[in-house]
């Protein structure tokens, strides 16, 4: 079964909050929130989702981007989690090809490192054993020379060894987006910049029957009627939790703060990705090439600060990822000027006495108030849909159904109507063939569609649409991408575009500098917005890049 993108109207998504029951009512738009929107949907449900930000603006548009097994769980020896995870990254694999890819990861061995030989070697044998790897997949160990050849970067006097394994990477936010097209097609009603304020309660049975909405974008209160809500607001799910004050389990939440640095790929010119020892501490931190840049993270600091929507990137977060790397590539020499982008991320993992965060496991968990608010917390962008298969399960048992049958296995994401990499690689000859005439460079169609998939023919179609009209070609594919973004992808704000729909922001600031005032320009046209709205959305999207160290010392006066 796959899914292609509907465009969505939001005037009519808001109608249909205020106008019809829900069987569930979704709270948060991240990887949990969409998933379980599709889940519902797919199965039969009437569903609503709100997000008081973007969709993904939480913690999925800020994780590692890995879709993983879990390597280090086998470390805390959380063997169940190793198999559900590495099972579900293959799902999501082959449901997505456009978004995920298999990537070769390197594990250096160092001398007097955390990892040894035999016990790394055991340790990745059985990480594919359970996670049920493919054979051509599965580990290989590594002689000095063989790693040093992998990675000369590495540190030539420290690393003794080393083994290569595979692990997925995708684009969380994109993910996430993909979830939420899928579930509009099978009638879920999904709004952002909604956000949810309070619960309404039947008066009898005290239990949820609805709740208020404020729209921020047209400062409106909706009421919305639901016979069951989902709270997965991720980092804010104790918030409503206690909002709703039913609560029945002393679980809570912890959260952990996560940073990862971008730098330009020529500064750190990595052959592959490595998941690499920090000497310091003994934690593992990744750095992962990605077109132009090259990315390296994480941190895991326990975080307690109230503005949960931004956590900060500090001096001490951007020391300690570039010691890190620059004690396992030497030659480098990196410095905060090297310092282009980032995101910073919080766990929202379940709190156990005694632990740190780096040892609190990522499990996940259901909650159900008295009231019979389902919270759903922890767990991994990787497990996505079997926290959704779970939820929906208690959803249908409040709704005194049996609707046991999860689809979500076959369902291919929006966009990801392929069956392999290969099957990827022809759509974009195809499409290169069925553009002649729009003149879409080959680098542009190849960035369309392992962004877009197969949808990307709708935005081919919009260029021809806009042939008469616009004849310079690469215009005439700004306009046609963002009218898309639009119509099809709820995008309301430059930031909406340039972070979480083509992660520019992230990997691509050269490009995306460039690309600020058109694209601001063409938004204005469609969106009505003047010359000072659309340099406010300008300032407002490189505001995500106050923090950096170079930029901070260009604002100094
Ligand atoms: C640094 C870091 C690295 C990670 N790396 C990986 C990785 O490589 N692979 C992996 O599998 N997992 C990884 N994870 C874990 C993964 O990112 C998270 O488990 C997952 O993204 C959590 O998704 P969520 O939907 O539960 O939360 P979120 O993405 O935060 O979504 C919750 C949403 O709820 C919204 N919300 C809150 N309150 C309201 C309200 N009142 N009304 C409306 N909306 C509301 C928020 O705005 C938010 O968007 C990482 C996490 C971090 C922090």
């Amino acid at each position: 079964m796959s899914t292609q993108s509907i465009p969505v109207s939001r005037g009519d998504s808001l109608n249909k909050l205020a106008s019809q029951q829900f069987d569930v009512l979704i709270i948060g738009g991240g990887v949990t929130g969409a998933g379980i929107a599709l889940d519902a949907a797919a199965r039969g449900l009437l569903v609503a989702l709100v997000e008081m930000q973007d969709f993904a603006a939480g913690t999925s548009s800020r994780s590692t981007k890995l879709i993983h097994g879990g390597l280090r769980y086998l470390k805390n020896l959380e063997f169940g989690i190793v198999r559900e995870v590495g099972l579900e990254r293959n799902i999501v694999y082959n449901n997505a090809h456009h978004i995920v890819r298999s990537e070769k990861m390197l594990l250096p061995l160092v001398k007097g490192g955390s990892l040894g030989k035999y016990s790394s070697s055991l340790g990745l044998w059985m990480y594919d054993r359970l996670a049920g790897v493919k054979k051509h997949e599965r580990r290989k160990m590594l002689s000095k020379e063989q790693t040093l050849e992998k990675e000369p970067l590495l540190d030539k006097a420290d690393v003794v060894g080393g083994g290569e394994y595979v692990e997925y990477r995708s684009d969380d936010a994109r993910l996430v987006i993909e979830l939420i097209k899928s579930a509009t097609t099978f009638g879920a009603c999904s709004v952002n910049y909604c956000k949810f304020d309070s619960f309404l309660y039947d008066k009898e049975s005290d239990k949820v029957c609805g709740g208020t909405i404020q729209d921020l974008i047209n400062d409106e209160v909706i009421e919305v009627k639901a016979k069951t809500i989902v709270n997965a607001a991720g980092p804010w799910v104790d918030t409503l939790r206690e909002e709703d004050g039913h609560i029945m389990s002393k679980k809570k939440l912890q959260l952990s703060k996560g940073v990862h640095l971008v730098v330009a790929h020529e500064r750190l010119p990595l052959k592959q990705s490595i998941y690499f020892d920090v000497e310091a501490d003994d934690r593992m931190v990744f750095a992962i090439p990605r077109g132009r840049s090259t990315y390296i993270g994480t941190t895991d600091t326990i975080f307690t600060d109230p503005s949960l929507a931004d956590p900060s990137i500090t001096d001490e977060d951007i020391s300690y990822v570039l010691a890190a790397a620059n004690a396992a590539f030497p030659t480098v020499n990196l410095t905060p000027a090297d310092v282009e982008s980032g995101w910073s991320g919080l766990r929202p993992l379940i709190f156990e006495p005694g632990k740190d965060s780096t040892e609190i496991s990522r499990k996940d968990e259901i909650f159900v108030s008295s009231s019979g608010l389902i919270s759903i917390a922890g767990g991994k962008l990787t497990g996505y849909r079997q926290m959704a298969r779970r939820t929906v399960n208690q959803v249908s048992k409040q709704l005194g159904l049996n609707l046991r049958y999860c689809p979500t296995e076959h369902i291919q994401l929006s966009g990801g109507r392929f069956n392999s990499l290969e099957d990827v690689k022809l759509y974009i000859n195809k499409q290169q063939g069925e553009a002649s005439q729009v003149l879409i460079p080959e680098l542009e169609m190849k960035r369309l569609v392992f962004t877009y998939g197969s949808n990307t023919e709708q935005i081919v179609n919009l260029c021809y649409q806009f042939y008469q009209e616009e004849t310079d070609p690469i215009l005439r594919l700004h306009k046609a991408e963002i009218e898309y973004l639009i119509n099809h992808e709820h995008c309301i704000t430059l930031s909406d575009v340039m972070i979480r729909r083509t992660g520019m922001l992230y990997f691509d600031v050269p490009r995306m500098n460039e690309l600020l005032e058109p694209y601001a320009s063409i938004m204005g046209n469609l969106l009505d917005w003047d010359e000072a709205e659309q340099y406010r959305q300008i300032a407002s999207c490189l505001k995500n890049l106050d923090w950096v160290p170079s930029r901070k010392r260009k604002a100094a006066p």
